[in-house]
């Protein structure tokens, strides 16, 4: 089974998360909206009222995300079912080129703004030369997906009932597994424990080997 993941916005728990897929040789994708992404790392927000997000500076987002896939998150993470037609193309458009020239690098990959989408903005994903849009729901089966840019992961990492999401789908034989989330999420010590256990368990099930999310849709995988 394939197993593959991806973490969304460009934190600087990022750099965390990253030294333990580092370490365990996982692969992984990081949805980046550069139009947010201040030059220089800055506190940004506070999440659940008791942790500071830090944005990563653009200075340091070449090296921090080195061998990694980066995928398109939209330029300025706006809301694109709640914006005018005009203004959701030119964030994704924006965003997919701005990636592009950063990284040097293809971008085909699309993660929703807040999870928000609908057949409209479906459409300007596909139209705008994405791979797929990843929205924040999450299914049994994720892949393939009934329509790619609607494609669902099977889990949020933090979800109570990763393994058993994982073992069904295992058991079922499903040639993806695919979780994703924020690394700021992590606030206690015990919960980027449970991470570097959970990416060691994975790394070294002999029935599972990482992927790239792009290569899922170059028609390899089955
Ligand atoms: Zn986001």
């Amino acid at each position: 089974m394939k197993i593959v993941q991806c973490w969304d916005d460009g934190v600087l728990d990022d750099i965390r998360l990253i030294e333990i897929l580092r370490r365990h040789g996982a692969k992984a994708s990081f949805n980046l909206n550069l139009g947010t992404q201040p030059p220089q790392r800055k506190a940004s927000w506070k999440y659940r009222e008791v942790k500071e997000v830090w944005k990563l500076g653009k200075d340091e987002l070449r090296e921090v995300y080195a061998g990694f896939t980066i995928a398109n998150h939209s330029a300025r993470h706006l809301r694109l079912t709640e914006v005018p037609h005009a203004a959701a193309v030119e964030d994704v458009r924006v965003g997919r080129e701005l990636l592009e020239q950063h990284f040097g690098c293809a971008v085909t990959g699309f993660a929703y703004p807040c999870g928000l989408f609908n057949p409209e903005v479906e459409e300007i994903i596909a139209e705008t030369g994405h791979l797929y849009g990843r929205t924040t729901k999450n299914v049994a089966c994720a892949f393939p997906p009934e329509r790619p840019m609607a494609f669902h992961a099977n889990c949020h990492f933090a979800a109570a009932d990763f393994w058993d999401r994982f073992d069904l789908a295992k058991a079922e034989k499903h040639p993806v597994f695919y979780f994703w989330g924020h690394s700021y999420e992590m606030i206690e010590d015990a919960q980027w424990a449970a991470m570097d256990a959970k990416i060691a368990r994975l790394s070294t099930d002999p029935d599972c080997e990482w992927a790239d999310l792009p290569e899922l849709f170059a028609g390899t995988v089955r």
